[in-house]
């Protein structure tokens, strides 16, 4: 427990706080952060907060990437790019990893490396129905992953080797993920190690957890030689075995990622002939327009083609579901596409992509609706009391965190995530009182000095999810 990355923070507390017990009944442990030694193989795991909260349409949505489909799209980025912050969608340079805006620099090695490391991660992905590209397509969705950057531009400390999102309590697909590879870090001459974290960040949008098997390259343990999808039943864990994600008694990558993706299917389909895109557009409702939330909404799209369309699709970028049209929730007419949704609360952000029988294809704009609570008050309010912003810490010494959260529902669980210099590291607050929860960090007396994020999060019984904004605090040698 000395040094812990934990990737199921909302697991992890239903044992801490679900106890029944009061707080002084608790013998709490510190959290300790930022042990051992720098390792670049070292990297950050960042579940995926939705916002708002979904309706059971949605739950059972979600993740719809399913086998069978055409293939997972992974965009390898050298070019660099700026990302905002928000729920992942890669088409649109947005990251759930930025805090408000970041610039990722570009790849700085040369174009022979680069050249080693693409097709090395396309030789990783293979066995799947997975494509591999250096080239951003022109609509999404698709991974993205960044080769770039030492991390400073996110907030990071410089000894990690890359960060991405993971969907810890559904592990489905974040099929708009934008993950990181920081080169500087890695060695913008080591093709192979680029290549492994690629796979390993890849990886993690995909539901693959850390494993405790030295040739794959979801480890943190050493191997000599090229680590590669093992078939083969592993335990999880960083330096040593605890629970996998979503339930899983062990983890072979390859079988998950078969099923998450499928296997590939022979060649490529060939390029589509010369022809016209298909004419896609969103009648209702119009952008940014609020709804009340847990409802049936209607989303109408018209939708023509000289050689006629095959296929609508509805992109929910809440949760990367996909709803075909026709379908279980959509009819057509005509030209016109209907589709009515039971939908949960907070904002909706969807495209509709129509593909014409020569397999062109069309994306709308991104549009965002917000599902508006009847309960105004149904709210979470999250206040931070200490550390204060810019605070200074001295490696070595201990820092208490405090919040106030306030709830119009009963506040089931409150946590904290130290994003750190080596990795990140995600545990509970315990109640104290009132509304105040709070923990005690011990940062390690080998943390470097810089910038840390501290970022407090909370639940209510109804499973609505708040995050409040990180407070940056200085480790100070
Ligand atoms: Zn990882």
């Amino acid at each position: 427990m000395r040094h812990q990355i934990q990737l199921l923070p909302w697991a992890l507390f239903a044992a801490v706080v679900g106890g029944g017990c009061g707080p002084n009944d608790l013998d709490v442990p510190t959290v300790e952060v930022e042990g051992g030694e720098p390792d670049a193989r070292r990297d950050v795991v960042v579940p995926i907060q939705r916002q708002g909260r979904a309706s059971g349409l949605e739950v059972a949505a979600a993740g719809a990437f399913a086998p069978g489909g055409p293939p997972l799209r992974v965009y390898l980025n050298r070019e660099g790019a700026t990302l905002t912050g928000g729920s992942d969608d890669s088409s649109q340079n947005r990251s759930s990893i930025v805090n408000g805006r970041a610039t990722i620099p570009r790849f700085r090695g040369t174009d022979a490396t680069w050249n080693k490391i693409r097709d090395c991660v396309r030789d990783e992905f293979a066995r799947f129905n997975v494509t591999v590209t250096d080239q951003r397509p022109a609509s999404g969705p698709y991974v993205m992953a960044m080769f770039g950057g030492n991390g400073s531009e996110l907030g990071y400390g410089r000894g990690i080797g890359g960060v991405a999102p993971i969907d810890p309590n559904d592990c489905t697909v974040i099929e708009g993920a934008v993950v990181y590879i920081f080169s500087d870090n890695l060695g913008i001459n080591d093709w192979e190690l680029n290549c492994e974290v690629g796979a390993h960040e890849v990886g993690h949008a995909l539901s693959l957890d850390h494993e405790l098997l030295p040739p794959d390259p979801m480890t943190y343990l050493a191997y000599n030689g090229l680590q590669t999808f093992q078939d083969q039943d592993a335990r999880c864990g960083e330096y040593s075995a605890r629970a996998c994600v979503c339930r899983r008694p062990s983890q072979n990558t390859v079988k998950v990622l078969a099923s998450k993706v499928g296997w590939r299917m022979g060649e490529p389909p060939p390029p589509p002939p010369p022809g016209s895109e298909p004419t896609v557009s969103i009648k209702s409702p119009a952008d940014g327009a609020v709804l009340p939330a847990f409802s049936t909404i209607q989303i109408v799209v018209e939708a023509t083609d000289n050689d006629g369309v095959s296929k609508v699709e509805l992109l929910w970028k809440y949760n990367g579901a996909v709803f075909p049209c026709p379908g279980t929730y959509c009819t057509q007419s005509g030209s016109t596409y209907t589709y009515s949704l039971y939908v949960g609360s907070g904002e909706r952000r969807f495209q509709v992509r129509a593909t014409d029988r020569t397999g062109l294809v069309a994306t709308t704009p991104e549009r965002v609706i917000y599902l508006q609570d009847k309960n105004p008050g149904d709210v979470i309010s999250i206040r931070v009391l200490e550390p204060m912003q810019g605070q200074q810490i001295r490696a070595g010494s201990m820092v208490k965190v405090t919040a106030e959260v306030t709830g119009s529902r009963p506040i089931a669980q409150v946590g904290m995530t130290w994003s750190g210099a080596w990795g990140s590291v995600t545990d509970s607050l315990v109640p104290e009182g009132g509304t105040r929860w709070g923990r005690t960090i011990h940062v390690s007396p080998n943390a470097p000095a810089g910038p840390r994020q501290i970022t407090v999060f909370a639940q209510d019984v109804d499973g609505g999810r708040a995050t409040a904004a990180p407070v940056v605090v200085h480790v100070t040698r």
